[in-house]
């Protein structure tokens, strides 16, 4: 076991007595299952047993690699075990009333904050983003956001570049993945407009559609069976429910397709998914397939192309009937597959074209007032959940 950095003392009052308890973080080991966690730790299995099949499924959402947390009392019994299965949610495991541990979801909180950058170009977009900033993650996704339409060579020093965009902020520190509004790069004092437009789609200024990286549905466009949700409150159950992929109902045996090229990065079995084939792309994306009644022929390393078959359809691992469940994942965060699906790539025309242009105003007119307030940037610090694992 990696053991691991970060040891607090927090004074807990229970029941007016000071109860010193101590805090571990640690990494999630490859190839460890929940079941597999509880057992190592003495922690009674049945507390995963009695979840119901949605709760059992999204213990298989623990990502290797990530960070949680175990809080210990001073004989070193565990007290609390706080496991994120995506940015909104964990796995709380605690002890109840009566002393016995229970399991829960929780949401993490964040917030979520509009903010803005403008800087002059020093070396590069690219540089000059983490220079001002130390944020990569948003200098990468400007990149993307551009998607190439931009030819950098005739930059000059001075040209200006101005983000709008939204972040999530935990404990005083960024946190999780960014959001990119839009966006001006001047190139030789001539400036290139982004803007994002719908879910995850990047415009220029005249509504032309930006070619950005889009997946395909991997079992065409059948019936959804049950949609993504990050995370919400069940107004009935009364608990935290979330669905971290689509599923899809189609009949056993319905050939799954690669959603886009990439690599084979795991194929086995993984707790209530039943069989899984999960596909490592560019850009920090990632694609998992669950459910299937039967493998293709692709191993673990082999690269596949998109559209080629990684499996069939069925019912294995906790499931009522044969469906896929779809999940998507970027920088390992569960997102919705729905939001970097192929659908069309097109101009926008007519009533859309005039809405859009409403938007567009709004945004230039913001980057026109950022430009003149010249706010200094601020280095961060980020808060990183999920670690990169090599
Ligand atoms: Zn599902």
């Amino acid at each position: 076991m990696r053991k691991i950095i970060l040891i607090l003392s927090i004074f807990l009052s229970v029941n007016l007595i000071s109860k010193e308890l101590k805090m571990e973080e640690l990494i999630w080991e490859r190839g460890e299952s929940f079941l597999f966690f509880l057992q190592k730790n003495q922690i009674p299995l049945s507390i995963y047993h009695n979840l119901d099949k949605e709760d059992k499924e999204l213990t298989a959402e623990i990502i290797a690699g990530i960070k949680y947390q175990i809080l210990r009392d001073e004989n070193e019994n565990i007290e609390q075990v706080l496991i994120p299965i995506s940015e909104d949610l964990q796995i709380q495991i605690y002890k109840d009333l009566e002393d016995k541990y229970a399991i829960t979801f929780t949401p993490i909180s964040y917030k979520i904050e509009n903010t803005n950058l403008t800087f002059k170009i020093n070396k590069s977009v690219y540089q000059d983003i983490i220079d001002n900033t130390q944020n990569s993650k948003l200098a990468s996704a400007l990149l993307r956001a551009y998607a190439g339409t931009i030819n950098y060579t005739g930059m000059k020093k001075d040209d200006k570049v101005v983000i709008v965009y939204s972040q999530k902020r935990r404990l005083g520190r960024v946190y999780g993945d960014l959001n990119i509004k839009s966006a001006m790069i001047e190139v030789n004092k001539k400036p290139y407009y982004i803007f994002k437009y719908g879910d995850n789609d990047f415009y220029d200024e005249s509504g032309k559609q930006l070619e950005s990286y889009t997946f395909i549905l991997p079992v065409g466009n059948v019936r959804i069976s049950s949609p993504f949700n990050p995370g919400r409150f069940h107004p009935i159950l009364k608990k935290y429910r979330a669905h971290l992929g689509i599923d899809y109902a189609a009949p056993k045996g319905t050939p799954i397709k690669a959603a886009g090229a990439g690599k084979i990065s795991f194929r086995g079995v993984k707790n209530g998914y039943g069989n899984v084939i999960q596909i490592t792309h560019s850009s920090g994306y990632m694609t998992l397939y669950a459910h299937m009644s039967k493998f293709g022929n692709y191993k673990i390393g082999d690269s596949v192309k998109q559209g080629q078959i990684v499996g069939y359809v069925g019912s294995t691992g906790l499931s009522t009937g044969p469906h896929l469940h779809f999940g998507m994942y970027k920088n390992n965060t569960a997102i919705n597959p729905a939001s970097v699906v192929r659908i069309t790539k097109d101009a926008l025309t007519g009533k859309e074209k005039q809405k859009f242009d409403l938007v567009v105003k709004d945004y230039i007119n913001e980057i026109k007032h950022i430009l003149e307030a010249k706010v200094t940037p601020i280095k961060e610090e980020s808060f990183e959940n999920i670690v990169e694992l090599n």
